[in-house]
């Protein structure tokens, strides 16, 4: 048998082994076919139930509104930060006609969302128009680093009448910050998410967002394919506001059922299975309670602790990336070193911070968690 990994890895992540069973098993043949996946024709039949079905499912799973369209997109996570920013921008002008000045708002919480804002940035200059981005509050500025979220009575939004968004990113990855509530915003702009690490973690009511995304490869399955859920009236025609590649238009996505070209196929059905094994788990506030049952546990050990320490405010830590530091880097290369001899891989801190980060989403069971602890007090008598 091949050996049992216990993969902490922030993404492209765990998978659960029934859904990759149940692909092999349908790997030669699917819905006797007489071919894999990734042989149909992403205009046959069978592909149009797959594609339909991962939508449906999806649907039901998060309870999506009928006035929401779901869209399959590639390019990963980081090209919805240009397509909101296109898009959104678009549909306020489509809107409105043409401000002499337009905002685009973001809250930037860590390394992700600030990634976000600087791309707007970087796009915004080249629009003939004057579109200004505006940071509502960050928090490295705030607080000297990530790991926390300023109270939202300091938060300053710009004009709602102006604003073509608020943005921000609901589970940041890198520093394990994670929204505990779906911040208030002004009703005439539209709320944006980047759910990528913690997409169907816990329920979300999708009527107060504008817009909401995710790349598959944490929550939801293989790299690939990455999900817009976006309210129809938000979706601008082409030709109005900023240009825009083909790829990156919403509406175009959307009038052509996210096949204007050739979606990533297998992806797509992967993400179906891994909704299908959403549904047998119980649901999303089923495997919320698993979510925070895992979280509380690892966290409760880092806390009582002398050795370990977790830099996030309790008030915004994260569920699905749990950060945390030993009390030197040299006693964090050799906690590191005795993972990897125990089959538990990926538990490295992003390159940019370091420490040691234990990814544990949908898929991480709980007794994984539990060996992890096992090991960090074993570590701990150890060392101290
Ligand atoms: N947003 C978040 C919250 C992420 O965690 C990541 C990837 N780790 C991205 C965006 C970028 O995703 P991608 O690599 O799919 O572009």
């Amino acid at each position: 048998a091949p050996p049992y990994v216990l993969n902490f890895g922030a993404g492209p992540a765990k998978i659960p082994s029934s859904v990759l069973e149940r692909a092999q098993s349908e790997m030669l043949n699917f819905d006797n076919s007489g071919m894999s996946v990734m042989e149909l024709s992403h205009r046959s039949k069978t592909f149009g139930k797959i594609l339909n079905g991962t939508k449906d499912k999806l649907k039901t799973l998060m309870d999506i509104p009928d006035n929401y369209e779901i869209l399959f997109m590639q390019g990963g996570a980081t090209t919805q930060f240009a397509a909101v920013f296109y898009n959104l921008v678009a549909a306020k002008q489509a809107k409105d006609g043409n401000h002499d000045e337009i905002f685009v708002d973001y809250l930037v919480s860590g390394a992700w969302s600030n990634k976000a804002a600087q791309e707007a940035e970087r796009l915004a200059k080249n629009e003939r128009s004057k579109i200004t981005v505006n940071k509502v509050t960050d928090s490295k500025q705030q607080f000297g680093r990530y790991g926390n979220v300023a109270p939202a009575d300091t938060w300053r939004f710009s004009d709602p009448a102006k604003t073509a968004y608020v943005y921000y990113c609901d589970n940041e990855t890198v520093h394990g910050v994670e929204f505990q509530q779906v911040p208030q915003v002004d009703p005439r702009v539209p709320l944006v998410a980047d759910v990528s690490s913690n997409f169907l973690s816990r329920p979300l009511d999708v009527r107060k967002y504008g817009v909401i995304y995710g790349g598959a490869q944490k929550n939801l399955g293989p790299a690939g394919v990455s999900i817009v859920i976006i309210r129809k009236d938000l979706l601008a025609d082409l030709d109005v506001g900023p240009v825009r590649p083909l790829m990156l238009d919403f509406k175009t996505m959307a009038d052509n059922e996210s096949m204007y070209n050739t979606p990533p196929t297998f992806a797509i059905y992967m993400v179906g299975l891994v909704l299908d094994w959403l549904v047998e788990q119980g649901g999303l506030a089923q495997i919320e309670q698993r979510n925070i049952a895992k979280a509380k546990k690892l966290y409760d050990a880092i806390d009582n602790s002398p050795l370990y320490n977790c830099p996030v405010d309790p008030s915004c830590r994260s569920r699905m990336n749990v950060v945390f530091r030993l009390t030197s880097e040299a006693l964090e290369t050799k906690f590191l070193a005795g993972v990897s001899e125990l089959n538990m891989v990926q538990l490295k801190g992003h390159r940019s911070v370091g420490g040691i980060r234990a990814s544990i989403y949908n898929s991480m069971p709980e007794q994984d968690v539990d060996r992890l602890i096992a090991y960090m007090e074993s570590f701990e008598q150890a060392h101290t």
